[in-house]
């Protein structure tokens, strides 16, 4: 039986990650250091034999080592991070310790524990930096990050690729689009018109809400990390995308239509409204994920209206 951690595990996507690891019978150690995004109720009712918890910041070595030593896992997902772009540029102190310092820890680690152990980093789409026009961008697209988070995401990726080249360590980088779904924290987009829409209160939006995002539903990035694990080339990079490009202000619309549509009531304050853009703010992300559809023959499943259906339905 194949065993992983799951760094993050408490997180959006790190427990939508071990729901599905231990769907598939596998067993998991999930590692969080319980920060503020963290949510126990997100893994609340697991009583698989196959899972496990610890609490440990992925920056403290020792503690990591004890782990691999212990359970001698196949693998290990990183997705403990800091990740809401807005606390990035209030106070980016926690972003350079958990995404840059956090994943070198990571990675002296693994150079240190010597046995045969694959790293599955979790990034982002948004170190290609605003993606101008119509292009995308693959695998292969320079780096140009804008805000601190994107950076620190960014700096962690480049240490990731000189690990496998230099120290020989075994590690896939997988690069996503923004994620939705159920169980994300309701700082983030769509969780938060959901959570406004359900209290009767506006609906702010960046400048005009024209901004483009491309929206993947949380389990397609999921089923595609584990591909990864188990197909991925070693110190490459793999872009995971819906292809579903959208702006804010169509998306927001596309919430409250599915409101409408299972006729939930909606309050006199739910307006939107338009506010202050945030600084440094990207345009356009916009991924080209031909590589892993080719080489991996994954693609997503879930379409935006699925998507979304369900996500109001958790909520
Ligand atoms: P999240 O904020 O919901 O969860 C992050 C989890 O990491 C939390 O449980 C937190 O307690 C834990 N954590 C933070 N620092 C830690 C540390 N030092 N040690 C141990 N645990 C720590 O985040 P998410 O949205 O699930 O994102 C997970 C990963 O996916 C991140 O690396 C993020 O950059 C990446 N990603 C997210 C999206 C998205 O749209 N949410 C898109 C692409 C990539």
């Amino acid at each position: 039986m194949k065993r992983f951690i799951v760094t993050g595990g408490y997180g959006f996507i790190g427990s939508s990650l071990i729901k599905l690891l231990l769907k598939k019978n596998f067993k998991v150690i999930n590692i969080d250091k319980l920060s503020y995004s963290a949510q126990k109720y997100n893994l609340r009712g697991i009583t698989s034999k196959n899972y496990i918890f610890i609490k440990i910041d992925i920056n403290n070595k020792k503690k990591i080592l004890k782990v691999l030593r212990k359970y001698k896992p196949h693998g290990i997902f990183n997705l403990a991070a800091d990740t809401h772009v807005d606390r990035s540029i209030s106070d980016s102190s926690n972003f350079i310790k958990n995404n840059i310092l956090g994943v070198y820890n990571l990675l002296e680690v693994i150079k240190n524990y010597k046995k045969k152990i694959r790293l599955v980093h979790i990034s982002t789409d948004e170190v290609y930096g605003d993606i101008i026009g119509t292009k995308k961008s693959n695998e292969n697209f320079p780096y140009t990050p804008s805000s601190p988070y994107s950076a620190s995401k960014a700096s962690a990726d480049h240490l990731v690729n000189a690990y496998v080249r230099t120290h020989k360590i075994d590690a896939v980088i997988s690069n996503c689009s923004n994620n939705y779904g159920p169980r994300q924290h309701p700082e983030k987009l769509i969780p938060k018109m959901i959570y406004n829409i359900l209290n009767n209160k506006p609906l702010p939006i960046y400048s005009k809400g024209r901004n483009l995002r491309e929206w993947i539903y949380v389990t397609d990035h999921c089923d595609a990390l584990i591909k990864l694990f188990f197909k991925g080339r070693s110190g490459e990079k793999y872009n995971i995308g819906s292809g579903i490009n959208c702006t804010n202000i169509f998306l927001v619309k596309k919430i409250l239509k599915s409101f409408k549509n299972k006729k939930i009531k909606i309050g006199k304050k739910v307006k939107i409204l338009f506010v202050k853009d945030r600084p440094g703010h990207d345009f356009r992300y916009a991924l080209n994920s031909n590589k892993i559809k080719k080489k991996l023959k994954w693609k997503p499943k879930i379409n935006l209206n699925q998507g979304i259906s369900k996500t109001v339905d958790w909520y």
